[in-house]
């Protein structure tokens, strides 16, 4: 199967690349508005070191919610039981910056993946790391072994300086006693590490320990234990898109993540991890086109966790 994704990732390009007028850009990240939506790309990265890629496979764009599983991968490594005591693994069946929920359940975010649980994710992460942000961007550049890969401090001051409503999460956490650290300080850090860019080809590089146990191929460093990489896939398939979970589940049917910037990651267990990126999202906030991209990566491989 392996020697025909060369073929499979060009025939999904050249099948959708007339067509992704879908869908619009993310547009309350002012920074975020402007970009073309006319680009699609899809990298597959495998254990043995291989990438297979087709379109803007290479263009760097703006990892956003994508970044809450690195954030979450460094939280297990420090704490993960006592962190389900503080955020639940329930998909929440609303949009990824909804606030009512948190209301009715006592400031206990429903997910990680949703803003307010990435929230408290970053805040376990401020109480241990000097320079948290940094933290995400370091376990980013080892995992892709690319130390070029960098915030886009534009993007993080533009989603700041329209920070409301995770500003109102994290306050409304704060006074259910669910966060230790200043919100605005735990909001500034988590907006600049969903501002960390890359290209599918990094992306789907650094997806690969999920694919593989926990471990990077390439060096062999265990980044998380394999049981702990279970849990993280069994997350992302169950709440990485927001109120879309169920449906790409039965879509797509892969763990995956998806960011506003238009890119998701998506993880084959024990066979490979794959980035795809078109900017243009749907109603709900995830990428038009790559949701398309995916679906035709399922059929034309049959891979399936299933
Ligand atoms: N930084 C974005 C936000 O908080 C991330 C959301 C997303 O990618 N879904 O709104």
């Amino acid at each position: 199967m392996q020697n025909l994704y060369p073929e499979i990732t060009a025939q999904i390009y050249n099948e959708l690349k007339d067509d992704l007028h879908h869908g619009k850009p993310a547009d309350y990240i002012p920074e975020l508005a402007n970009i073309n939506q006319h680009q699609l790309g899809i990298a597959i990265a495998t254990a043995d070191g291989k990438i297979y890629s087709a379109g803007q496979a290479n263009v760097p764009f703006s990892i956003q919610s994508i970044s809450k599983v690195f954030a979450l991968t460094l939280a297990f490594q420090r704490m993960e039981k006592a962190l389900w005591l503080r955020v639940r693994k329930e998909p929440s069946g609303n949009a990824f910056n909804s606030l009512v929920q948190l209301e009715y359940e006592k400031g206990i975010p429903r997910n990680p993946f949703i803003n307010a649980g990435a929230i408290v994710i970053t805040d376990v992460l401020c109480s241990r790391f000097v320079q948290p942000e940094f933290s995400v961007l370091q376990l980013v550049r080892k995992l892709a072994q690319n130390s070029e890969i960098d915030y886009n401090m534009k993007v993080a001051k533009s989603e700041l300086l329209h920070a409301h409503r995770n500003l109102s999460i994290a306050h409304l956490i704060k006074s259910f006693g669910n966060l230790e650290n200043d919100p605005s300080q735990v909001v500034k850090t988590y907006c600049t590490h969903c501002a960390i860019q890359m290209s599918c080809i990094d992306m789907a590089k650094a997806g690969l320990y999920l694919a593989n146990h926990g471990c990077i191929p390439a060096t062999k460093e265990y980044i998380i234990d394999d049981d702990s990489t279970k849990r993280l896939n069994a997350i992302m398939l169950t709440c990485g898109a927001y109120d879309a979970a169920g449906d790409l589940a039965y879509r797509i049917g892969w763990p995956l993540k998806t960011g506003v910037g238009g890119g998701i990651l998506a993880i084959v267990p024990n066979m490979l991890s794959v980035c795809v990126w078109s900017p243009g999202l749907d109603e709900l906030g995830n990428s038009y086109s790559g949701i398309r991209a995916l679906e035709k990566l399922r059929l034309y491989t049959n891979l399936s966790v299933f």
